[in-house]
């Protein structure tokens, strides 16, 4: 609580955080916005108030998206207030029994989540048939029928991919990959072309033996569950072994980096310099000019995770990774740093704010009149499908991973 009070001692209550909040540019409440949150965690503080329902529900609807730091004048870091908050409630709010099975279970135990895959991987490959879509249309579980949404089409097999003939990039560099829970549970295509990619150009890549990076914990408040996670990773992943830890989860990314700040021991420091991006991986060392690319007339627009343009600064990069297709034209959506309303698992805890927030992100997309959206996040694709099925079922648009679009339309 003293750290919650010195961060707080910056807020001048300026309001300019009315900009970019997501919840607030929904609901013109000043309870869910950075301000109103800051003032109330302020009364909390000064026994004012107790930890009352009402001021419960303006913290756990915080995104800790980080849109509010950014523009603020005076650097108050609201999404470290609000998680520093949510660690206190935590420790006297019941968790949803869903939730706490997710979270302590099956988070942590990747076996688990693969057997959960494969139903997800049979389910995927049949969802679009005729009597599948007439049994969904009754089921009366309203969590089920959103994550059932979210799930990505089945997207087949990656073969092996071919270069152009410029050789190999260098056989010297190892590098580890950072299995992230959602490749495990839906995403068999996205895995698969970071690997193959890293494969074709002569790059020494392997899976790391790492569990969940923590980040649904950290940002939820379960700060032990979290260090469990990351001490497992740093003990059993062999990081040393590489040079670079690559990950194609904006959020996996955004944590593995602060593996070092958040744990304060010199292996979590070690680990925590060599994970990188896909994205930032493929342009920094050029990679993407090893292959040669089909013609394509698509419209692309790009969704920026919080995770990626605001933890990790990377945005010119799935840009240039559209680019590379020749005949694309990309189109900036208004708002692309906007928070889609995913956020974890915010759209399962926060259905009607997330839906909020999803079909302005959504409206933003159909202005460009795209038919592919990039993200490069599980997370945020998982939401934007939702949102495309839910708000724009009439439209054709597809939203993919960069790397998923690029591998997509390598020559074969
Ligand atoms: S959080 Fe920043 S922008 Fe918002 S009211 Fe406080 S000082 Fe102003
Ligand atoms: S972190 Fe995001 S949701 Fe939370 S107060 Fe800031 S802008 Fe609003």
């Amino acid at each position: 609580m003293t750290q919650i009070k010195e961060l707080l001692l910056r807020c001048n209550k300026c309001g300019l955080c009315q900009q970019s909040c997501p919840t607030y540019k929904v609901t013109k409440n000043e309870f869910y916005l950075a301000r109103g949150r800051n003032r109330l965690m302020d009364l909390v503080l000064e026994k004012k108030y107790d930890w009352q329902k009402q001021i419960i529900y303006a913290i756990e609807t915080c995104l800790q998206c980080g849109a509010c730091v950014e523009t603020c004048p005076s650097s108050v870091k609201t999404d470290l207030v609000m998680n520093l908050a949510k660690r206190e409630i935590v420790k006297i709010k019941k968790q949803n029994i869903l939730l706490k099975f997710a979270y302590k279970i099956l988070l942590p135990t990747p076996q688990m989540i693969k057997i959960v895959g494969k139903f997800v991987k049979v389910y995927s490959k049949v969802k679009d048939k005729k009597v599948v879509k007439y049994v969904k249309r009754l089921n009366p579980i309203n969590d089920l029928k959103r994550l059932e949404r979210s799930l990505p089409n089945y997207r087949g097999e990656v073969g092996e991919l071919k270069t152009k003939g410029k050789g190999s990039f260098n056989k010297e560099i190892r590098v580890g990959y950072f299995k992230n829970c959602a490749n495990l549970l839906a995403f068999n295509f996205l895995d698969q072309s970071t690997f193959n990619v890293l494969k074709a150009v002569g790059i020494h890549v392997e899976n790391l033996t790492n569990k969940c990076c923590g980040a649904p914990h950290w940002f939820s408040g379960d700060i032990e569950t979290f260090r469990n996670l990351a001490n497992y990773n740093l003990k059993n992943s062999e990081y040393q072994k590489y040079d670079f830890i690559v990950t194609d989860c904006a959020t996996c990314g955004a944590i593995l980096k602060r593996y070092g700040e958040l744990l304060e021991t010199k292996e979590a420091h070690e680990f925590a310099q060599k994970v990188i991006d896909i994205n930032e991986f493929l342009v920094k060392n050029e990679l993407l000019d090893y292959f040669e690319y089909e013609e394509r007339s698509d419209v692309i627009t790009v969704h920026d995770p919080c995770h990626l343009v605001r933890e990790q600064k990377v945005k010119f990069e799935p840009r240039k990774i559209a680019n590379m297709v020749p005949g694309v034209k990309l189109i900036e959506m208004k708002d692309s740093n906007m928070c889609c309303g995913g956020a974890g698992v915010f759209s399962i805890t926060q259905p009607r704010m997330s839906d909020e927030i999803l079909k302005v992100k959504i409206k933003n997309i159909l202005e460009t009149k795209a038919n592919i959206v990039l993200a490069a996040c599980p997370s945020c694709i998982m939401q934007l499908t939702r949102g495309v099925e839910t708000f724009a079922p009439n439209s054709n648009i597809k939203v993919f991973h960069p790397i998923e679009y690029l591998v997509q339309h390598i020559k074969k």
